[in-house]
């Protein structure tokens, strides 16, 4: 929609295809919890958590947090900068700021053909549809941009069915994977009945180096939220490689092992774990029962054990969560495969954008940040295209 909007602003006639009833039904999903916008910090930082996507990060500085924000802005949403940098509009919510949206797409003379399912290319190269009543047609333009998502919560959109068509096209596409995702842990049977939606407030997860802080939440099949997003990706390629990955959970992260071992050290004669703990720490039945999961229901009575333990709580994932399930997804059209303007090299006249592509970031905004850049950069790259067929380039 936002290449949409750059295409239409240059004064091409531009008509949107989305298989679903209505458009931007992932960006709403995204506003229910507060719409991350993008994140506030310096350019260099934010780019580092696009990796090594060159074209990405060269989309993100010309359309950067700034630019996105004046955007949003002149849609009537003016935003701020939260806690740890994430920009939200003040509205906190999609709602206003698509339908601001849509209405400026209409003014553009942007046309919207919903319930248009993408199959395919025809053989003239124009793109084939389905429409709701199965009818197919096919469409031509003089340019055509593609965003079809990733696979994560198919329900609203995306479903990754576009995979295929690419691939049979020539176009190399890495399998979609599950990215800021939970982690499945096998838990008892008594801790799964017991604690499934329970947070674990204010942990720190360590995973392969890194440690994270914040609130988890128990689920029925292991952990997500907060932690455990950031680092869901080095997981899930080490579960790829190894079969498992152990993570640790640390249950009282604003105390050494030496004070919470000194805390422990006066246990009531008879006093059950749960008071111990919850008297000695303030930790909650949830933290008392990961002990118990991390040591088969042993969990050391010895001080300075239980201390040592309480710091790192061993947990094994065994897999990541379906990308049903996933905020996003890695994997998609290989960057090898676009050139710097967003086109494909074996499509001329056709470019892609957004998370169809293969980089993947962190929670936090950057992924709405690098969906809107590269979809203005697509559009541009359209436009420099057609400039340069005009001038005979
Ligand atoms: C629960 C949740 C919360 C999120 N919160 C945030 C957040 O706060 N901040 C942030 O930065 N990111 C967030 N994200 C991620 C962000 O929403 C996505 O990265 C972003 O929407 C990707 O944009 P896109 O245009 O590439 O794909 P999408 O937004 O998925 O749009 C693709 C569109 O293409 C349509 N389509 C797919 N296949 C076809 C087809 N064959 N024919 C026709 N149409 C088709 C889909 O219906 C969809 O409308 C969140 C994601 C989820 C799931």
């Amino acid at each position: 929609m936002i290449a949409a909007e750059t295409l239409a602003t240059a004064g091409w006639a531009v008509t949107v295809y989305e298989h679903m009833p209505s458009v931007g039904r992932k960006l709403l999903l995204a506003g229910r919890s507060g719409l991350n916008l993008t994140h506030h910090e310096p350019l260099a930082t934010l780019l580092q958590h696009y990796g090594d996507a060159a074209v990405v990060r060269d989309a993100v500085v010309a359309f950067d947090p700034a630019a996105l924000r004046a955007w949003a802005d002149g849609l009537g949403e003016s935003t701020f900068v939260g806690s740890s940098g994430r920009v939200f509009p003040h509205s906190m919510r999609a709602t206003p700021l698509l339908r601001a949206w849509l209405a400026r797409l209409a003014g553009l003379g942007v046309r919207i053909e919903v319930r248009h399912r993408w199959l395919g290319w025809a053989d003239t190269g124009a793109c084939r549809f389905a429409q709701a009543d199965g009818t197919v047609v096919d469409r031509a333009a003089d340019a055509t941009v593609f965003a079809l998502g990733g696979a994560s919560w198919p329900r609203v959109g995306s479903d990754g069915g576009w995979v295929q068509p690419f691939r049979e096209a020539g176009v190399v596409v890495h399998d979609l994977r599950p990215a800021n995702c939970g982690v499945h842990i096998a838990w008892s049977t008594t801790f799964r009945d017991r604690f499934p939606g329970t947070p674990l407030k204010n942990i720190a997860l360590t995973a392969l180096g890194t440690t994270v802080r914040g609130d988890a939440v128990v689920t029925s099949t292991g952990l997500e939220s907060g932690p455990v997003y950031p680092v869901s990706a080095a997981v899930r390629d080490e579960v790829a490689r190894h079969g498992a990955c152990t993570i640790a959970v640390d249950l009282q992260p604003d105390l050494t092992e030496a004070a919470i071992s000194q805390r422990l050290s006066h246990r009531r004669p008879k006093e059950s774990l749960t008071t111990w703990l919850r008297r000695t720490l303030a930790l909650p039945t949830v933290a008392e029962g990961l002990v118990r999961e991390a040591t088969g229901n042993r969990p050391p009575i010895a001080p300075a054990a239980l201390a040592h333990l309480l710091k790192a709580v061993p947990l094994t994932v065994h897999a990541v969560a379906p990308i049903d399930r996933a905020i996003s997804s890695a994997g998609g059209i290989a960057l090898a495969e676009i050139d710097e303007r967003f086109m494909l090299r074996r499509l001329p006249g056709t470019f892609v954008a957004g998370e169809m592509l293969d980089w993947e970031a962190p929670t936090g905004g950057y992924l709405l940040q690098a969906t809107f850049a590269t979809g203005v950069a697509a559009a541009q790259g359209a436009i420099a295209l057609q400039r340069g067929a005009a001038a005979g380039k």
